[in-house]
């Protein structure tokens, strides 16, 4: 039996994961934190994603939990309504579309729980050798492993994009913007509506999650790129860049530094030459970011997972990585762009429409 190690049980790891399962291969996934990780805002599942949620058989459950917001307002800094809509909301656009959107964490749980393999959590892949028939893996925690493949669905920051093909810097296009997301009691007592709010090149966005119970909460602020800091470090920038504003913004911040679920990062896409070298290859973000600007790295991680698992499932490796780049890179190209066509706020329904559909899964 055929045996690989993907790095990475997020969405693309753990779709990857049920799909090469199925097509007969012995999987293992290691993840670096400790237990499915919690938090992020709700994403989307849109235009052919959604055929690649219905044949894993998630469809119907990820629809009865997906948001169901009314609606949206904007806000400037003193919390004026610049305007507000009931037909879109910027995290999903029209409300009336078949896209689905729901919480990252609902997307993990549900794809984690679907995929019968090995999970091993709370490790990290440390040194790969490609050998003749295999990759010698070696492991944090000690020990080492041999896999016919190995696959990075390891984020933007992924380790097995910078152990087979060089170092981060190289491959990551840096989008001027930061973004911290957390959840907090809902004490502005939302009711299935978003508001969004910016002023100057800081703003977020705030909605209730979980029946109208939770909030989930964005905060964001345009920077050049700045040096890595802890969680701490990352919510004292977040306070001082928003510390001047009003509206709600004093208690979301005092949310904030309460909060033990916590995300941070920049918005930066990911762009390479190829996605596989010998034995290894690249899948969902590792390879492709088109950042959370684009509305669309979820859809990415789900459809690039089971092309590559269908390519897989068809031809040798080296045939199978072609192949899947062939039919990956078109789609891939039209989604980061979405992230770039608008500056001041989400691309236009038209592009979103195209770029959605713009790959066939026969
Ligand atoms: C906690 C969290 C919250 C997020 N929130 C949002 C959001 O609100 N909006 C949005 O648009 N996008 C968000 N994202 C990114 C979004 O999930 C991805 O863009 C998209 O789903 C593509 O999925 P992916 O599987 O390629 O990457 P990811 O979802 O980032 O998954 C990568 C996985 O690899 C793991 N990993 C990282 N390094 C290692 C390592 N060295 N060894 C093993 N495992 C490793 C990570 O812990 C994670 O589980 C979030 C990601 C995370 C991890």
């Amino acid at each position: 039996m055929r045996n690989v190690l993907i790095s990475g049980a997020g969405v693309a790891g753990g779709t990857l994961a049920w799909f090469l399962a199925r097509e007969g291969w012995a999987v293992t996934v290691v993840e670096r934190a400790p237990a499915p990780r919690a938090g992020g805002q709700a994403i989307d599942v849109r235009g052919v994603a959604l055929d690649v949620v219905d044949r894993l058989g998630l469809g119907d459950r990820m629809r009865a939990v997906r948001t169901r917001m009314r609606g949206m307002s904007m806000v400037d800094g003193d919390g004026q309504e610049l305007f507000r809509s009931e037909d879109h909301t910027f995290s999903s656009g029209r409300l009336d579309s078949d896209d689905i959107e729901l919480l990252r964490d609902d997307v993990v749980a549900m794809l984690l729980e679907a995929s019968d393999v090995e999970y091993v959590f709370g490790d990290s892949i440390t040194a790969l050798t490609e050998e003749a028939h295999g990759v010698r893996v070696e492991f944090e925690h000690g020990g080492f492993r041999t896999f016919d493949l190995v696959i990075g669905a390891d984020g933007l920051h992924s380790v097995v994009r910078r152990l087979a093909f060089g170092p981060e810097e190289e491959f990551t296009r840096h989008l001027g913007q930061y973004l911290a997301i957390f959840p907090a009691p809902n004490f502005l007592g939302l009711e299935d509506w978003q508001v969004w709010f910016r002023h100057e090149n800081v703003g977020g966005a705030v909605y209730p999650v979980r029946d109208n119970t939770e909030l989930r909460v964005t905060l964001g602020f345009g920077s050049d790129p700045l040096p890595r800091h802890d969680v701490e470090g990352q919510k004292r920038l977040i306070a001082e860049r928003l510390g001047g504003l009003g509206w709600e913004v004093p208690k979301l911040l005092e949310a904030m530094a309460a909060a033990d679920v916590f995300y941070f990062d920049a918005m930066a896409q990911v762009h390479l030459d190829r996605w596989s070298t010998g034995r290894i290859a690249l899948v969902g973000d590792a390879g492709y970011c088109a950042s959370a600007l684009s509305g669309q790295g979820t859809s990415l991680a789900l459809v690039g997972a089971y092309v590559l698992a269908q390519e897989l499932g068809r031809a040798s490796h080296e045939e199978a990585f072609a192949a899947y780049e062939r039919r990956m890179r078109p789609f891939v190209a039209l989604n980061q762009a979405l992230a770039t066509e608008n500056p001041q706020g989400p691309a236009s329904e038209e592009s979103v429409e195209r770029a959605k559909n713009a790959i066939s899964l026969a």
